[in-house]
Order: structure tokens, then sequence, then C-alpha cells
């Protein structure tokens, strides 16, 4: 049955992924890479432009509910707002979406890029902290096209107005397609797209709606990966690749967080309600490539110090008149320089004016720049194949728990896990080592993406997922429920009152299936 257009309740959704070969990029075949990377500036400052909206906000909101009154012991109460007071801030909310929409028409944006910012920007806003800015250098770009009410993939095939799809060579290559995305439109109002080939190692199913289509810019050292990313719909139920009939039974509980172990990096534990339990190790191989990746940053950075250090000396010692004015005005902020861009820049400059005397330290930046070139290329090859095996292993392990489990309950968060590791820093450095540490591995681990990963298998698989607020999962001895104090970092706790031994990420996972069972079977007893 197709899924017809508009008509249907929304179903389930999911993302394809498509690699645009790196070749045609770098020898320009890319139709439209100018507009892309002109579009996603664009983005970038209609960002930067919202986020200075909204410290405005801040400051105004502020200033019209005065300072926040305190109780006698110092802490702070709820305001009690006039109604005076209310119709302020509902102006000044007014006020500041006009603007947004101000800003989204000023921005030059076409409009699905425009709407697409302003939703980050809109969600960004709600959670807590500070907005950042962004910089246009060095992060991963996009540019959008929005089918918000679904286009089919058939359609998608012809001469649609914001999305087509061909294959230039059906007969020879029939894999490799040309995907044109719209990013404006010209003087008579005809689209103008952006065409990216692509490796279409699998189609699109047939019965989907095409919800959006992205095109990526992701920095890869001194060279960049472009990607095109397709969001489908399709009837909830119909992304599963297991029957739904499957013997699918019983849940697992586990307790997701990232921890030193001997023989790697545990980032989870897992407990099912037949007794069997596990671990999920990121392998001490995986450790050694990210410390790899350390270390060349690391060294990259001493390179780039020593040679900063031998350039500044060398302008110290060339009298004021003996070096052109250009390079006095270059240099002037040298001792802020914390990154190899500036000496590039420098070079590139200098390169281009070179004058007498300078052979010697030319020589030795170029020699630098070579080198950190490499070095550069090697890192960011590296962190890229670790973070690829690192997302293998989480998909393999997602999809396991989805084949076997019927339902699989997780922590709320990890804020216990943050609890456990960064307690309350002494002014002690052994101490502040240690949160470093906690810190790094806790970058390395990645579980946000482990969690994303059995939520996309669950979703797609129709395995329920129960989050669990999960206040004493850590504290609380799984075996006669006393809440337990101790030192979070030790891993191993004996309980005080029943004298059992436990590791505190499997007591965790045993606390988190419980919470799980007794739920069920108080669900159960209400039915009855
Ligand atoms: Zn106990």
């Amino acid at each position: 049955m197709a899924y017809g257009r508009g008509n249907a309740a929304p179903g389930a959704v999911r993302v394809y992924e498509y690699g645009v070969p790196s070749a045609p990029v770098h020898r320009g075949l890319l139709e439209g890479r100018d507009l892309a990377l002109a579009e996603m500036r664009r983005r970038v400052d209609l960002w930067n432009r919202l986020v200075e909206l909204d410290q405005a906000d801040r400051e105004a909101r502020e200033a019209i509910m005065g300072p926040a009154p305190v109780d006698a012991e110092g802490k702070r109460q709820r305001r009690q707002l006039s109604t005076e007071t209310k119709a302020q801030l509902a102006a000044l909310d007014g006020e500041t979406s006009r603007r947004v929409n101000e800003l989204c028409q000023e921005s030059g944006c076409y409009w699905p890029n425009y709407s697409e910012v302003k939703a980050a920007w809109g969600q960004a806003r709600r959670r807590p902290g500070e907005l950042r800015f962004h910089s246009r250098a060095g992060r991963v770009g996009k540019i959008t096209t929005l089918l918000a009410r679904g286009l089919s993939v058939a359609d998608a095939f012809g001469e649609h107005g914001f999305l087509r799809i061909r294959h230039p060579n059906p007969e020879q290559h029939p894999r490799d397609a040309l995907v044109s995305l719209r990013v404006g439109s010209d003087e008579r109002r005809r689209p103008v797209f952006v065409t990216l080939p692509i490796v279409m190692h699998r189609p699109l199913p047939a019965d989907c709606l095409i919800k959006s289509v992205s095109a990526l810019r992701e920095p890869l050292a001194d060279r960049e990966r472009w990607k095109v990313v397709f969001v489908l719909e399709r009837q909830a139920g119909t992304w599963a690749t297991q029957a739904l009939d499957c013997p699918r039974q019983g849940s697992v509980a586990l307790d997701v967080g990232w921890r030193r172990v001997p023989d790697g990096l545990r980032v989870a534990v897992w407990r099912d309600d037949e007794g069997r339990t596990g671990e999920l190790i990121l392998p001490e191989r995986y450790l050694e490539q990210r410390a790899t990746v350390e270390r060349l940053q690391s060294h990259r950075q001493t390179l780039y110090n020593e040679t900063l250090t031998a350039l500044r000396a060398w302008l110290s010692a060339a009298a004021e008149t003996e070096r052109p004015a250009w390079l006095t005005e270059d240099t002037r902020h040298i001792a802020q320089w914390r990154r190899p861009g500036r000496l590039v820049w420098l070079l590139r400059h200098w390169t281009e004016q070179r004058f007498k005397g300078d052979e010697a330290i030319v020589a030795m930046l170029e020699a630098w720049q070579r080198r950190d070139l490499h070095l550069w290329q090697f890192e960011a090859n590296l962190r890229d194949q670790a973070l690829h095996w690192r997302r293998e292993m989480y998909r393999v392990f997602a999809a396991d728990l989805a084949r076997r489990y019927a339902s699989v309950q997780m922590e709320d968060f990890d804020l216990s896990q943050v609890a456990r590791i960064m307690r309350p820093a002494k002014a002690d450095q052994a101490e502040n080592q240690l949160v470093a540490k906690a810190r790094y591995y806790r970058v390395i681990a990645g579980v946000y993406e482990l969690r994303q990963a059995i939520r996309n298998v669950c979703d797609r698989e129709g395995v329920e997922i129960v989050v669990q607020a999960a206040t004493n999962t850590t504290a609380q001895c799984a075996h006669c429920g006393s809440l337990e104090t101790w030192d979070h970092r030790e891993l191993w706790h004996t309980c005080s009152q029943c004298g059992t031994r436990w590791d505190q990420d499997h007591n965790a996972a045993r606390n988190l299936l419980e919470l799980a069972t007794a739920g069920s079977s108080g669900a159960e007893t209400a039915a009855e």
C-alpha cells in the first residue's frame, strides 16, 4: 500500500544518509558549491545575530523584572509579577519575535534555511545556559530544503520545485545520483538549485514521504566532506527489520555511563529480568587511538609554540627599520596568537611580498606549515576513524538489545553519572587532574551517541523504552534497600546494612530493573 500524502497520521521518521564522493568536490564538479557555502555562511551569521538578540532580550527582561526578592536567609524567592510587569514582558516578547522575523528576512537566507535556524535557536533558548556564537570557519555547515507536507519518492525524481533527484547514467552506474536542493530563486522567480553527486548505496524506499533534505559540509583537517541527509517518513511500524511476532521478550535495564576499567572504557552495564548481565566496553585499542589523537594535537601545539617563539625572537632582533611596515602591522598582536591559522595567514601574506634577509625565517615557517598540515590531516583522519568505529560498536550493541528484548529501561539522564565523577573540585591539583581526566573520558565515551543509537533502533523495531527518573539508583543497595553514602569514585562498595559488596554500576542496573518490574506488576494489578 502506498503511503498517501497529507492525509495519514504522522508516521515514523528515519534518516537516510548518502556520502558525496570527495573527488568530484575537489574537481569542482559540485555544481553550485559556492552557492551552498554562501548560504551556509548566511545561516551562521543569522544564528549569531539571534544570539545577540537573545542576550539583549535577557537583559531587557531582567531590567523589567528587577532583582529577585531574597528571604531572611538570603535565598532567592519566586517573583510576584504585577499586572503591569506582565504587560511589559508580553510587549517585550512581541518585540523580540518581531525582531526575529526581521532578522530572518534580512539574513538573505532562503526560507527553509532561516526557518531551521530560527527553530534551532528557539530550542536552544529553552535549555539552561547561555547561547554560544558560531564561527564561520571549522564548523559543520548545513543547508536544507523542507517539504513540510512530504514529497513522494517518485515525485522527487521529477521536476519538483524544491528537490530533484536523477540518475545521470542508470545503465552503467545505477547507484550514482545527482541531488538538487533549492537554495533560492532568480530574478524571474525560477528556482536556483545546488546540485550534489551522491552514491545511493541503498535506494530510497518507494513508499516513503520525503520530509526534508539537507546538504552538510564537515571540515576534515584542510579538506572537507559533504553528505546529503534525507529525513523520511513512513507509516508507524513499517521500518522494523524484524517481524513484530518474533519472540522478543522480557526487559533489560541499562546503566549508561563511562568508567575506566582494566580492559577499556566501560560505557554501559546491563541486566535482564532473567538475571543475565553484561557490560559494553570500548576496547583499549579505541582508547589508544584517542590518546594518539590527543598526542598529535599537543605535539602540533608544541611545534606551533616553538615556531611562534622563534618568529618573535627574529622580529625583535630585526630592527624596526629593517622590516617592512606591513610586517610590523601584521604581527602587532602576536602575543595573543593561539591558533596555527594565524601563522598560516601571516605566511600567505608574507610570500606575496618577500624582502631581503627574510630567507631563513620564511624557510622555517614553511617547514613548520608543511609539517603541521601533515600532522593535522593525520589527526583528523584518526579521529574520524575512531568515531566511526565507536558509532559502529554502539549500533551493533543497540541492535542486539532490540533483537532480544521487548522493553529497555534507562536512566533519565547521565546526571547521576556526572555526580558520580564530578565531585566538587577542591583547589587541589590531584583533584583537578581527576576531574580533567573524567571530562576527557566523558568526551571519548560519547554516551549521548549510545543513547541515541538505542533510541533509534528501538523506535524502528517497536521496542519500548522506559526512561526512569533515577534518583537513588546509584546510592541505594539493590539487595536490602539501604541508602548508602560513600565516595562515588570508588567503583566497589560494601553495603553498611547487609554487607553485600557490589559494583555501583551493576547495582544501578539492578535497581533500574527492579523499578521497572515494580512498575509493571503494579500496572497489571491495577488492570485486574
Ligand atoms: Zn544492602
